[in-house]
Order: structure tokens, then C-alpha cells, then sequence
């Protein structure tokens, strides 16, 4: 059924409804590129899958999507290895920081799921493997479901991530000490930081989500094929782990599944109608964009659109 809503009304009532927060929060400075990025800045976009965009702020502002990657990691793993994957790694909320270590040591090495550093970091194990050019590979999925060739890696964030990467070097040592990755180590980590460095836009970001919001449409992109219950499942995990151990909150406030980065990004789905992406780079402690979470909460509040 096709709703009908004044979605660019509601976009710039939710702008003026979240300036309180505007000065709430810090962004990543972990990764010392990011620290350069000025963290006044706010764009929310929405593509519906009957081609309507709604978009305020700064839309068409390139950011790094850093953990959102993790998605497009996952939907070429899933096509490369199908159910095979989950003996690598598993698909249960954490319940934990997104670069923890504690679990990965009780667990002997087996990532509680894709989305969490050390699922990614597997991830990128498995497309070293399985792929002759990876850092062509993953850019060319990305740029097909975005419709988008100028999409680019950021060499300059990848490498400084990777100067000061030490708790990302410890958690790929723990796995290849489990033997839950077959390369070399420094190759692993060099692609999961390469992979992080991308940059879109909200505008982008939210056209190459609505793959996955419209998850009866065929998906096959650049070579990447999933099946309509491989998407759904997707989904599924997106929802239970898209926000690291702020999952729950995520769920409870705003209802849709998603994803969200450290660069102040977050990604969001609302099955055979929407997908939505909003980008501010100040996070709240647990690494989620204080901005973002609120306008997407006030946005499925106002709209009475959620999955529940
Ligand atoms: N590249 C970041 C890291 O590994 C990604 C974290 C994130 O966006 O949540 O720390």
C-alpha cells in the first residue's frame, strides 16, 4: 500500500526540532583525520522505491561512511559464501563496544557478528581470499548499488586509521592466534581500514540502501547476488547489531533497522518504502551520531512509520 506524506514538510520541522542537540556530543577524533572534520554539519536524505528523494541540509556532502561499510561487506560475503559464512562468524547482538576485545578472547575467536570490528575485520579475511582484486571489487559493488562512479576511497583516512589502529591490530592478532583468518595480518587490516575510508553522501547513501529496503527487487550488482531472504535476513541482523551495544536503544527509539559509522553516519531501512540516511559527526558515548539518532527517532514519531 502507497502512503502519502509531506516528507520534505516533516524533514525541515525535524531540522528546527533537533538544534538543541546541535553542540551535544564529540566527534571521532580516534582516527585522526576525522578529528579535521568540522563537526557542525547535518544532512538527511530519503529515497523511496517509487523514486521520490526528500532532502535537507547537507545531503550531498561526502563523509566517511566507516562502519556503514560493514553492510557492503557482508552482502558480498553472503553472495560469495552463502550460509558457509556464519561458520566464521556469528550473528548475535554483542552487547558490547565496537572495538571490544572481551568477547573475542571468551568466544576463542569467532566474532559474535559481521558488523562488530572483529566480524569485519574476518570479512575483509574472507574477500582477501576469495577475491583476485579486492580493493577493486568491493569499490566496484559499491559504486553499481549506488549508481555512482565517482564513489572513492579516502587513502589519507585509511592510512592514518592504520597508524594509530592498535586495538584493530589486537583484535586481528587474537583472530589469527584462533586461526579465524588465513592472511597476513597487516594485508587484513590494511583492506578493513581501506574499506572504512569511503566516502558518500547522505543522498548516496540512501540510494544504495534502497537495495536493501527494496528487498523483493532483484539484487544483483557488479557481480553481487543475493536472493530476496538474503536481504531480508540482512535486515535482520542490521536491526539486532547495526548500533553496536546501542542496539537496543537504537530499536526501542527509532524502530527501523540500520547502521551507523564513527564519521557521524547513519544508515536506516523501512521495508518496501523507504530508505533514509542522516550525517552529523558529533557521537554520543557510544560512538552513534547524537544528531542522527534523534532526527531519525523524531522522523518515525512523526511520520508513524516503523516496524513495529
Ligand atoms: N574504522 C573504524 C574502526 O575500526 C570503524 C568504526 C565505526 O565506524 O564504528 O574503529
Amino acid at each position: 500500500m502507497r502512503w502519502t506524506m509531506d516528507y520534505q514538510q516533516i524533514l525541515e520541522n525535524i531540522y528546527q526540532a533537533i538544534q538543541p542537540y546541535a553542540k551535544k556530543g564529540k566527534q571521532a577524533d580516534y582516527i585522526p583525520a576525522l578529528a579535521k572534520v568540522n563537526p557542525d554539519q547535518f544532512g538527511m536524505c530519503i529515497h523511496t522505491i517509487y523514486g521520490e528523494i526528500y532532502s535537507i541540509e547537507q545531503a550531498d556532502t561526502r563523509f566517511s561512511i566507516q562502519s556503514i561499510s560493514k553492510v557492503f561487506a557482508l552482502a558480498m560475503c553472503l553472495s560469495l559464501k552463502g550460509d558457509e559464512l556464519w561458520k566464521r562468524v556469528g550473528k548475535e547482538p554483542s552487547g558490547t563496544a565496537f572495538n571490544s576485545l572481551i568477547q573475542l578472547e571468551v568466544e576463542k575467536g569467532i566474532p559474535r557478528n559481521p558488523f562488530i570490528n572483529a566480524g569485519a575485520i574476518v570479512m575483509s579475511d574472507i574477500l582477501l581470499s576469495m577475491l583476485k582484486s579486492p580493493e577493486e571489487d568491493f569499490l566496484a559493488f559499491v559504486r553499481a548499488v549506488s549508481g555512482n562512479d565517482t564513489i572513492q576511497y579516502n587513502d589519507e583516512v585509511a592510512v592514518s586509521e592504520r597508524e594509530k589502529g592498535y586495538l584493530n591490530a589486537a583484535i586481528a592478532n587474537l583472530l589469527k592466534y584462533h586461526g579465524t583468518i588465513e592472511n597476513d595480518i597487516e594485508r587484513v587490516l590494511r583492506f578493513y581500514f581501506l574499506m572504512c575510508s569511503i566516502e558518500m553522501s547522505c543522498r548516496e547513501l540512501s540510494l544504495a540502501f534502497l537495495a536493501f529496503a527494496n528487498h523483493r527487487k532483484k539484487f544483483n550488482y557488479a557481480g553481487v547476488t543475493l536472493t530476496t531472504s538474503q536481504v531480508k535476513r540482512m535486515n535482520a541482523i542490521m536491526q539486532t547489531c547495526g548500533f553496536y551495544d546501542e542496539a537496543g536503544e537504537f530499536s526501542y527509539l527509532v524502530g527501523l533497522p540500520g547502521k551507523s559509522g564513527v564519521g557521524g553516519g547513519i544508515v536506516a531501512i523501512y521495508p518496501l518504502q523507504y530508505s533514509v540516511a542522516v550525517w552529523s559527526p558529533r557521537l554520543n558515548s557510544k560512538g552513534n551520531s547524537v544528531m542522527g539518532i534523534k532526527a531519525l527517532e523524531l522522523f518515525t514519531t512523526e511520520t508513524k512509520e516503523s516496524i513495529f
